[in-house]
């Protein structure tokens, strides 16, 4: 029998690798901390509503930094309002701004928006050429020096730094043993990145200001490109996938790259980016990069529903929606219960679909229930801390299973249980 994901993580991943921490707007990315979900949002910068109402959806569902693009006077113009509405709103998550080509003006010319800003993201191929670059690259590093701000280098595959990489192809071809192209585009990625970070040190901005990322579209290009980064450096790192794509294609892709790469300790933030389907819900990439880390035993955002996956035992979809209905039902309650209830996250929930494994499941986790299956009483025994406390039936079965789960909540991570243990 499989099951959805469950809060257990079967085996301990390696020891988080040791980068240098770096505060972005009170946020720890690095240095041991718990790593880090961050989001992008879609919005146009320039509208301050829409963008605002959009960071503060990321932020509720989970998303700790989120980064908006910077790319025009209109959007530089934007950002401190943006943080007003947001503090108006009762928001106050770090934003980070993306900037690309005319970076530099931006900041210069928006001094309220550099300062309202957390961080800059920069793609050093993407901040103009030869000595253009450097000029324009140093204009944004001055910038976060001036305003006390960390700076993410994100080198990015479909912008590479062309001068770089084709100076790398030179000299490769030059080689005795000439590596094919593509490890030679992965060298340069981890180049770039590297270069970059180094010459921000060289103008002052010290290690606690820096997080690298380097984004590509392929699993095996990310993971070789941060295991080279992680070999060559102790700065805090940024995962992401990018253009992973669109529906269960982005989240597996995003899931294997970074799963393996946070298996072996490497990565202190992560993102995944989904592309969203038209009109979808924007937020997904926060669900999805939680579940990630919960899943593989990283960290606990919220109870997890664990539930089998039905087959030729189950007579109707009951118990599915049962599962669906219970995970949204926690997931909407849990802004008010993380304060009401500390700890609660833990919680654990099965939802099974018959007398094979429902019960023996639902014995493992907090409060569980046993759907019936074909042939089966069309009753549903409901399991406490391992021990059968009622039978359910009939058509509020949802609804009282939905009331156990608050009632045990509330006994076992309530002001009263707390009470109860003083
Ligand atoms: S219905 Fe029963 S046998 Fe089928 S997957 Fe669920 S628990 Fe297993």
């Amino acid at each position: 029998m499989d099951t959805l994901p469950s809060t257990e993580a079967t085996a301990a991943p390696a020891p988080r690798r040791n980068t240098v921490p770096v505060n972005v707007g009170g946020v720890v990315v690095g240095g041991g901390a718990p790593i880090v979900v961050q989001s992008m949002t879609n919005t146009d910068t320039a509208d301050v509503e829409a963008t605002a109402r959009q960071v503060a959806a990321l932020a509720r569902a989970g998303s700790e930094i989120v980064r908006i693009t910077v790319d025009r006077p209109e959007a530089a113009a934007a950002v401190p309002h943006i943080r007003d509405r947001l503090a108006q709103m009762g928001v106050s998550v770090p934003l980070v701004g993306d900037f690309h080509y005319i970076g530099h003006k931006l900041l210069a010319e928006h001094p309220a928006c550099a300062e309202a800003l957390d961080k800059y993201r920069i793609n050093p191929g993407n901040v103009g050429f030869r000595e253009k670059k450097d000029r324009q690259f140093g204009a944004i590093i001055e910038t976060a020096l001036r305003y006390g701000k960390p700076v993410r280098i994100g080198a990015n595959w479909g912008s590479l730094d062309q001068e770089l990489l084709t100076r790398l192809m030179d000299e490769n071809a030059r080689a005795a043993t000439p590596r094919d192209a593509r490890a030679v585009t992965r060298e340069a990625m981890v180049q770039s990145a590297l270069l970059s970070a180094e010459r921000a040190e060289e103008m002052g901005l010290s290690r606690d200001r820096i997080i690298l990322s380097a984004k590509v579209s392929a699993v095996q290009d990310l993971i070789a490109i941060y295991i080279e980064l992680a070999r060559r450096s102790d700065y805090a790192l940024h995962l992401g996938l990018t253009e992973a794509g669109m529906g269960t294609k982005g989240i597996v892709a995003s899931s294997a790259a970074m799963g393996i790469l946070l298996q072996q300790g490497i990565g202190d933030t992560i993102r995944v980016s989904l592309t969203p389907e038209p009109g979808g819900d924007r937020t997904l990439e926060v669900k999805v990069a939680q579940e990630l880390l919960q899943t593989m035993g990283f960290r606990t955002f919220v109870p997890l529903v664990a539930a089998c996956p039905g087959c030729g035992r189950t007579t109707s979809t009951t118990f599915q929606e049962l599962a669906r209905e219970v995970q949204d039902f926690i997931r909407e309650q849990m802004p008010a219960w993380k304060t009401r209830y500390p700890g609660v996250e833990t919680l654990n929930v099965a939802v099974m679909g018959c007398i094979v494994n429902g019960p023996g499941e639902s014995k493992h986790a907090d409060i569980g229930i046993s759907l019936p299956g074909t042939g089966e009483q069309p009753v549903a025994p409901v399991f406490i801390d391992g021990k059968k406390v009622a039978t359910l039936r009939g058509p509020t079965l949802a609804a009282d299973f939905k009331a156990m789960v608050v009632d045990y909540i509330e006994r076992r991570w309530g002001a009263g249980a707390s009470r109860a243990a003083e």
